[in-house]
């Protein structure tokens, strides 16, 4: 039987300085590794120059480096960038590259379908397959790194945490990912260029203010009424908009940082006076600021936008009400890149 090599970059940094002096080598050879793993992006043992034939061979015969391939780039007429990448096992996620005059924004993903069942998600559809490691993450962060310095001839500036998945049900990989790609070890980048957005998981939003997390939070809200917000993200049934709002409150007060609260409007589902007022009192308790996106149609539309007059007495509302707004338009539509139409057609 063949016995199953370890992916190599499962292990921590101690843990590579510990095999190596398990072999009877120097520790020192683990951070060797380290580094061609991470800052350098190795994908074979073979171009690692500084270990000798011998070392390279050892690790070879006990490991593997699993990356990513992009299988297919796909260009939309706005310059968004949509990435289908195969993992080793097979299984294909998507993120994007979200240029504008400024920013290089990535939209990654951080499990292969989803848990969670909201109706207006193209990846609800999907089952939840399997979470991504963090070094599937880092490796959507770099490809979309890559892609930028080559195509708009600058770094990748932001990270959006928006792609396939919810990030809180993939805890510990999305934080180790984010660790990665904010170490000096790894990319380097500010932490303050990440968000990562949640459908509102309370018990780790908590955890994530106890663990003093550095990076901005989103909450996908679309209705601050529980009755609504049920029928059309299941799921607050269970997580309740006061167990959100009491983590969030919780959040703020650890973490000072000010939450951004996703939002769509749909024809018929939250286009009343009522909604924006509950909307307007949900953002009362914590400094926060809303983002009105575009829905991209995921079908036979069972889900509408609603219209521009009724986008507008929500803006209106919302900025009477002292709370800042910003209006999203949608970008890839025509690669099915938007938000929540990842996984369309794949
Ligand atoms: N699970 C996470 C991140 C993935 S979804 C979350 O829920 O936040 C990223 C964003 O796209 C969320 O705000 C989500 O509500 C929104 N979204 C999902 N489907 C959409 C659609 N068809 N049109 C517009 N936005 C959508």
């Amino acid at each position: 039987m063949e016995i199953k090599k370890k992916d190599v970059r499962a292990l921590t940094k101690e843990q590579l300085r510990d095999f190596f002096e398990g072999q009877g080598d120097k520790p020192f050879r683990g951070n060797q590794v380290y580094e061609w793993l991470w800052q350098k992006g190795a994908h074979s043992f073979d171009i690692m120059t500084n270990l000798s034939k011998i070392t390279r061979d050892m690790l070879e015969a006990n490991f593997v480096i699993n990356h990513i391939k992009v299988d297919l780039m796909q260009r939309s007429s706005d310059g968004t960038i949509k990435n289908a990448v195969r993992l080793h096992d097979d299984l294909v996620v998507e993120s994007v590259l979200i240029p504008t005059k400024t920013r290089t924004t990535a939209c990654v993903s951080s499990q292969v379908g989803c848990s969670l069942d909201c109706r207006f998600c193209a990846t609800s559809r999907l089952k939840r397959m399997r979470n991504l490691n963090p070094d599937e993450i880092y490796d959507q962060v770099v490809a979309i790194d890559n892609e930028s310095r080559l195509y708009f001839d600058r770094p990748l500036s932001n990270i959006v945490f928006m792609g396939m998945g919810e990030p809180l049900m993939n805890y510990k990989n999305v934080i180790k990912a984010i660790d990665m790609i904010t170490s000096p070890e790894g990319l380097g980048m500010s932490p303050k260029r990440i968000i990562v957005s949640t459908s509102g998981v309370p018990k780790l939003i908590k955890r994530m203010a106890d663990e003093e997390v550095r990076f901005k939070l989103a909450v996908s809200l679309h209705s601050a009424i529980d009755e609504i917000r049920t029928s059309i993200m299941p799921f607050n049934a269970t997580f309740t908009l006061s167990d959100l709002r009491e983590s969030l409150i919780y959040w703020y007060e650890k973490t000072k940082s000010r939450i951004t609260y996703e939002y769509v409007v749909w024809k018929g589902i939250n286009d009343k006076k009522k909604d924006v007022d509950a909307l307007v009192d949900f953002c009362r308790f914590a400094p926060s600021k809303v983002n009105l996106i575009e829905y991209n149609p995921i079908d036979d539309g069972e889900f509408q936008q609603a219209s521009n007059a009724t986008i507008d007495m929500y803006v209106e509302t919302l900025e009477k009400n002292g709370i800042t707004v910003t209006v999203r338009r949608s970008r890839g539509k025509d690669i099915d890149a938007a938000c929540g139409q990842l996984a369309n057609k794949s």
